[in-house]
């Protein structure tokens, strides 16, 4: 899902960097769309990163992300525009799940299965330069 996405929207440099190591299986990547109160509606998107130097500084709160207690990275769609309207400012990063900031709590189903997890952002960074597209156009589409 990533890797497509990544070909239609990503510069040839990140495509380079992140393409093979999908291939490989080095880098397994977590969807992290839904949040506690926003699913279906884009809207009410929380997650917020902020801007530090080279950086994004992300907090806040993803939910139901499959797998991602067996991934190492997460797709994340975040504000990154807070002046914007509810449905603009937001961006598609791609965010390593192997740091402090991150703390994945696995959620366990009635039949005891941990399939599903929620995933918190505690000043959590990723480089300024992996957004996949344009900053403050990931909820575009065509
Ligand atoms: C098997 C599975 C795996 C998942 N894995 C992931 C994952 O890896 N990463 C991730 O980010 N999310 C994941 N999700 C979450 C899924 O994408 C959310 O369930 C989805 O975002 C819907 O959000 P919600 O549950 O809050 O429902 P809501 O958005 O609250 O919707 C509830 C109901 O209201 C309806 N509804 C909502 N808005 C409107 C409207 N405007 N008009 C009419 N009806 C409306 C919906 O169709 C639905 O029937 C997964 C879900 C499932 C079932």
């Amino acid at each position: 899902m990533l890797g497509n996405t990544m070909l239609r929207w990503s510069a040839p440099a990140l495509l380079r960097r992140f393409l093979p190591r999908i291939a490989s299986g080095e880098y397994v990547f977590a969807q992290g769309f839904s949040e506690p109160g926003a699913g279906s509606n884009l809207a009410s998107l929380a997650l917020r990163a902020e801007r530090a130097d080279n950086r994004w500084v992300l907090n806040g709160q993803k939910l139901w992300s499959s797998g991602a207690h067996r991934a190492n990275w997460m797709f994340v769609l975040a504000r990154t525009n807070r002046d914007a309207p509810a449905h603009r400012g937001i961006s598609m990063l791609l965010v390593p799940l192997d740091q402090p900031g991150i703390e994945i709590r696995p959620i366990r189903n009635l039949t005891g299965e941990t399939d599903f997890n929620e995933v918190f952002f505690d000043d959590a960074t990723t480089e300024f330069d992996l957004v996949v597209g344009e900053v403050n156009q990931g909820e575009q589409s065509r």
